[in-house]
């Protein structure tokens, strides 16, 4: 028998079932904000085409529940083949990348099998596709190390890998890739750009440079911004140059909301301490908000006291030790919160208020990207226009 949940925490989705009710916090993925951020990224890099990458499970989204907010870019970059599967299930016929390419040579039935592209960065890939045996000649990204010295041919090598490719009954258009290591600072791609130039000068195929920082701060220029971009944490939401420019700078808006409940509210006196270790003590009478939620949920253990959090849309902080369950907040800007009581630990709060992942991100020493490929599988998640 199906049960209407008497939950108004859970939207309805949740509420189809007679499971428990699950602990206050959740997670809530915006599939406009992602709509409205791809449009950002094609008005940055105007007339270029668009990968949605979605590794990592979509940086901790879900593929499947970020799919609706990213089918409008050109196609989907990701590094696994589990994943690839995944959005071929969803339907997409378009363009897939494997961003790593094949890992080993029965990779390529796959990419046979789902029609996936494949990004080749050393010699035995060309090995394993000149012995691939395929009716349809695949796609590839030919890869350059131009400085970064992760994946990618060294520039002295690129030509040959190239010739080597081309001559290749099993290889369809062969396109030019690199990724740039500094395109959110100062150091910037000059000298990267440089080195991609040099060693595709002349040759055919399209071209693929920008990451998101790339995408943002130099694809104006037509020569950098390539054929395709592939711009990750930006469709997210999250500035990839933070702190210098924050996602509003960007017009960028959260793709994810973490929010959780007060559980108790602990009025305390001077010399009282909060939490593991006693790191936080009070010097003046204050009241203190637990909240549902800790690094078991994603939460960074190492954001220290004065790590910001909305409670009711109204901007604190965190107060002591982030333990694995719970966590506390300084309410004393909310004399009106009480157990059961919103608090938003990045996204979008009730009326609208912000709070930037990066901001959260940036108190605890880490970037954006690792909070929200850290949302843990327990938190509860749904999908909101
Ligand atoms: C992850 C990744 C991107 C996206 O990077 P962001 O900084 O998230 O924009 C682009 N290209 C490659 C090869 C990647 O691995």
């Amino acid at each position: 028998m199906v049960r209407r949940c008497q939950n108004p925490w859970h939207p309805p989705l949740w509420c189809l079932s007679d499971s428990p009710m699950p602990r206050p916090i959740h997670a809530t993925i915006h599939t406009g904000a992602l709509r409205h951020n791809l449009q950002r990224l094609r008005a940055a890099a105007p007339g270029a085409r668009l990968w949605a990458i979605v590794k990592a499970n979509a940086y901790g989204h879900g593929i499947e529940r970020a799919f609706d907010g990213l089918r409008g870019a050109d196609g989907f970059a990701l590094l696994d083949l589990a994943e690839a599967e995944r959005v071929r299930t969803l339907g997409w016929r378009g363009p897939i990348l494997l961003l790593e390419g094949v890992f080993e040579p029965r990779d390529l039935e796959l990419c046979s099998r789902l029609n996936l592209w494949h990004t080749i960065h050393r010699e035995a890939q060309i090995d394993w596709l000149a012995a691939h045996k395929t009716q349809q000649p695949q796609r590839v990204f030919l890869k350059l190390n131009s400085g970064m010295n992760r994946l990618g041919f060294a520039p002295e090598r690129y030509r040959s890998a190239y010739a080597r490719l081309a001559a290749l009954p099993q290889v369809d258009e062969i396109a030019h890739m690199t990724h740039f290591s500094d395109a959110d600072s100062g150091k910037g791609i000059a000298a990267q750009w440089a080195a991609f130039q040099r060693a595709t000068d002349g040759l055919p195929g399209e071209r693929s440079l920008c990451n998101s920082a790339a995408t943002l701060r130099h694809a104006q220029d037509e020569a950098v911004r390539g054929d395709w971009v592939r711009p990750g944490i930006a469709a997210y939401g999250s500035a990839p140059d933070s702190p210098e420019h924050d996602a509003a700078h960007w017009g960028l808006r959260p793709a994810m909301t973490l929010a959780a409940r007060l559980l108790a509210v602990n009025q305390l006196s001077v010399g009282d301490s909060v939490g593991y270790g006693s790191t936080f003590v009070a010097e003046a009478p204050m009241r203190v908000g637990v909240v549902a939620c800790g690094y078991a949920d994603g939460y960074p253990r190492h954001a220290p006291t004065g790590t910001p959090v909305l409670v009711h849309g109204v901007r604190t902080r965190t107060v002591g030790r982030v333990s694995m369950d719970m966590l506390a907040v300084d309410l004393a800007p909310l004399p009106q919160a009480q157990p059961g009581s919103l608090a938003t630990l990045w996204g979008v709060a009730e009326g609208g208020a912000v709070l930037p992942i990066d901001e959260v991100a940036q108190a605890a020493g880490t970037i954006g990207y690792e909070l929200m490929c850290a949302l843990a599988p327990r938190v509860p998640v749904s999908v909101a226009e």
